[in-house]
């Protein structure tokens, strides 16, 4: 088949890089000539709601996906009824904006943070009495990686808020001061087959996601979170991976974000688990058996963000696998990862610290 991917980065390269041993061909849309799916695939250049370069992918390809989650609900919709177009639009649309996306989490019975919705300064003023302090203030749409959020810890705090963001409709959430971020990739095909990975610890700075362990060896919360992620699968008929980010608190887990692709917190599934996130992706846009999703050892992933360590540091650690996504290094951005595995916690522990001394 041949696959196409809105958006060629680092993410599209994974799923091209998994799906061609399972004899797929893969062709991108991508702004940047240089982004990195152009390293195995064709690019189609063109913006993610570019309708001459998504008539022109859907005119190439059996099927198509996509890697960003920006790409417009109705650009989706118009690709969708041309070619069989997964995960479902419905999805994408649902993750573009933090308020509806909370309010399918309360319909579903998913536990997130105390929010408000915030149109205005003065809607500010009320959204904090409601929710209290700390919070944070995160524009609606278009916010990622820590952009587009500010962390209110006074009333002073309050000044200036609502337009040092834009003047965009907002939401204020509680800030939650939980144990741990945890966060669960599943995946549905098709033919409505489903599979989880085991969970995964994540640990952020600024916003941006640094570390990833697992598996998160929990019975309880794996179930409770499989459960979660389960109602959202079900909600949309949803094809491919989906993931849940939450929030551990007194052993509840809130859920912060939903993103309906494959995650950075489930690159560890590259050497760390029987079938990587991104092969299954491939697996079940496809309506293929999928693989089993159970963990091989200890895994650590570390992103290397802004440089890219050397390689014959990074490979002198035992089991070290570095991913290099072939981008420019500029402040801030997500450049390449590194996984390790091993037999136990401990010594995953152990070299995920001399991985982190060099990221
Ligand atoms: P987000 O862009 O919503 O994924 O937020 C990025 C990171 O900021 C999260 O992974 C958390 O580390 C932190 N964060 C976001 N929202 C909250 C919150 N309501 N309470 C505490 N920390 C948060």
């Amino acid at each position: 088949m041949n696959i196409g991917i809105i958006g060629a980065g680092q993410l599209g390269r994974m799923l091209a890089l998994a799906g061609y041993p399972l004899g797929q061909r893969f062709v991108f849309v991508d702004l940047d000539p240089d982004a990195p799916g152009a390293q195995v695939g064709r690019i189609i250049p063109g913006h993610f709601d570019d309708p001459a370069a998504l008539g022109a992918l859907a005119e190439a390809v059996d099927i198509v996906t996509f890697d960003v989650e920006n790409v417009p609900q109705d650009a989706a919709e118009a690709v969708a009824a041309r070619v069989p177009f997964f995960p479902p639009p419905a999805a994408l649309g649902a993750g573009q904006d933090r308020l509806t996306e909370k309010r399918l989490f309360a319909e579903l019975g998913i536990p997130t943070a105390p929010h408000a919705a915030v149109d205005s300064q003065a809607g500010l003023e009320a959204a904090v009495a409601a929710v209290g302090l700390p919070a944070i203030l995160k524009t609606r749409r278009l916010g990622y990686d820590g952009r587009g959020q500010l962390r209110l810890e006074t009333t002073a705090d309050l000044d200036g808020a609502f337009a040092a963001l834009g003047g965009v409709p907002a939401i204020l959430e509680g800030f939650v001061p939980f144990e741990r971020e945890l966060s669960l990739v599943g995946v549905r095909s098709r033919n409505g087959e489903t599979a989880f990975w085991p969970l995964a610890e994540n640990s952020h700075a600024h916003g941006i996601l640094r570390q990833t362990r697992a598996p998160w060896d929990d019975a309880a919360l794996q179930a409770l979170a499989e459960r979660h992620l389960r109602a959202l699968l079900e909600r949309f008929d949803y094809v491919g991976v989906l993931t849940v980010e939450f929030f551990l608190l007194d052993g509840v887990l809130l859920a912060n974000e939903m993103a309906p692709r494959v995650h950075n917190s489930g690159h560890w599934t590259i050497e760390g688990a029987v079938t990587s996130q991104f092969e299954n992706h491939v697996r079940a846009i496809l309506g293929l058996p999928l693989g089993s999703t159970q963990a091989t050892g200890h895994a650590a992933m570390v992103n290397f963000i802004g440089r890219m360590p050397p390689l014959d540091d990074v490979l002198a650690i035992e089991g070290a696998h570095y991913h290099d996504y072939g981008k420019t290094a500029r402040p801030n951005r997500k450049l390449g990862h590194c996984t390790v595995v091993c037999a136990t916690a401990v010594e995953r522990d152990a070299a995920l610290a001399r991985l982190a001394a060099l990221a």
